[in-house]
């Protein structure tokens, strides 16, 4: 059994739908089918799920959302047309749309939940009914039927182990499953999503659930690449990753699939297949366990190279740090205590520095977290660094070979690049160098030619 997954601009409009139901009957195997909110026809257009969300907004701050929610059941309606479905299913996504969006605003991140997961839940009951409408033996599935259960962090849920037992039982349906991705349902039965990107994570669960042999994720780039190429033109298709190397990419900034989606299968070892729904004859990218790649993949130290920008560091120096027993815990403490998670700590002998994301920043908080840190750690000096960038070069054929750091370091020193920090992980995957956020693309490019343009 296969399960597969089609990303937002697969369901963008009808011909789009349309062909996503050839790619799921090529295939008798592919039975179990995830599909996003459809997404943005062209560059400028909407995402359905953006749409739900200014719906929301405007719900929220109590002003007349007319046309906010006939945009998004306009949306809907020409695909429904073009697909040459009737207006029963128009009327009842209209319905649906309307008894959430006038449900309880008690609980603002739960009603915001309520509307982003009508645009999964209406899509898979759209292409549900077109799969009908042509003879298909197919059926919508309700997360809740199903028994998908999650945390309820509104946005930002996580499963709970119990769903597994429970989503094992598809396994055993004979039909063309249409399953909506991006929420599941609290265990008080509330909807709750994922978040942002989280169909891929619901794909991830299920393919672990059924213990799919594969876990085919489509999209609208033929493969994944060594580098983003809105950096690097016309960058090299990469034909498989180990899940190890992916992670690290897409921690970074890669953005082929939900960070944590692989997570599920990683565990299982199920292979994720990346595919192009524009062209499914494109053998794609796979990303598999370690043990299963090629000796051709392993050749090369390096296969992909990212940056993320939007980090801060935090420096602490103290003269004989490092004869402190205890020094980094307490300090880790203070941040922990604050509610902040670090990303890393690169540390010298008497000094550490503590990458965070700028997401978690906060005056108040950090101020608070310097004062603490003088006054429990009695410390030399603090300074907090903002504009962060961290650049992953990556590949797991890196601990075989020598030279590496040698020819990043050299090809950031040629393109005058100052590095502020330098970070390789034990298993010897990534390295990672941490610069300004202004130079992180012209380091992408810089790496990139040091390691991939060869000729
Ligand atoms: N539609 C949701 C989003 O735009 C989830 C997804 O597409 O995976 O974030």
């Amino acid at each position: 059994m296969k399960v597969i997954k089609f990303g937002g601009s697969s369901l963008a409009d009808a011909n789009q739908i349309k062909k996503v139901c050839d790619i799921i009957l090529a295939d008798p195997n592919r039975r179990l089918v995830v599909v996003s909110a459809p997404g943005k026809r062209f560059s400028k257009d909407t995402k359905v799920t953006d749409m739900l969300i200014a719906l929301a907004d405007a719900a929220l701050a109590e002003k007349d959302y007319t046309e906010e929610l006939n945009a998004v059941v306009g949306r809907y309606e020409s695909i429904a047309k073009d697909l040459g479905l009737g207006n029963e299913i128009i009327d009842e996504i209209r319905e649906d749309i309307t008894s959430r969006v006038t449900s309880s605003k008690n609980n603002p991140g739960k009603f915001v939940d309520l509307l982003k997961a009508a645009g999964e839940d209406n899509s898979a009951k759209l292409v549900a009914a077109y799969l009908i409408s042509i003879g298909v033996d197919a059926e919508y599935v309700n997360p809740r039927t199903a028994g998908l259960i999650l945390s309820d962090e509104f946005g930002n849920a996580q499963v709970l182990s119990k769903s597994y037992n429970k989503l094992a039982r598809l396994a055993k349906n004979r039909k063309v499953m249409i399953f909506p991705g991006f929420f599941g349902y609290s265990e008080t039965g509330e909807v709750v999503t994922f978040s942002r990107g989280g169909s891929d994570v619901t794909g991830a669960i299920l393919a672990a659930a059924v213990n799919a042999d594969i876990y085919e994720n489509f999209t609208d780039v033929d493969s994944v690449y060594a580098a983003n190429p809105k950096i690097v033109k016309n960058p090299m298709p990469i034909p498989m990753f180990s899940y190890e190397e992916m992670r690290e990419l897409s921690y970074a900034g890669f953005s082929v699939l939900h960070e944590e989606a692989l997570a599920p299968v990683y565990h299982k070892g199920i292979t994720v297949n990346i595919k192009n729904t524009n062209n499914p004859s494109a053998p794609g990218t796979l990303i598999l366990p370690s043990l299963a790649l090629t000796e051709e993949h392993q050749k090369y130290p390096v296969v992909g190279i990212a940056a993320a920008k939007g980090f801060i560091t935090l420096h602490v120096q103290k003269y004989m740090m490092n004869r402190e027993i205890g020094f980094g815990r307490r300090l880790l403490q203070i941040i922990e205590e604050e509610g902040i998670s670090y990303e890393h700590t690169p540390s010298g002998i008497d000094s550490i520095s503590i990458i965070i994301s700028e997401k978690a920043y906060d005056d108040d908080k950090f101020d608070r977290i310097i004062k603490t840190i003088y006054s429990q750690l009695s410390v030399d000096d603090v300074q907090l660094e903002f504009d962060q960038a961290i650049v992953m070069v990556v590949g797991s054929g890196m601990n075989r070979s020598v030279g590496t750091l040698a020819k990043a370091t050299q090809a950031l020193a040629n393109a005058n690049i100052n590095v502020n920090m330098i970070n390789q992980g034990s298993s010897e995957v990534s390295i990672m160098f941490g610069i300004d956020s202004e130079d992180a693309d012209a380091s992408v490019l810089a790496l990139y030619n040091a390691f991939f343009d060869q000729d």
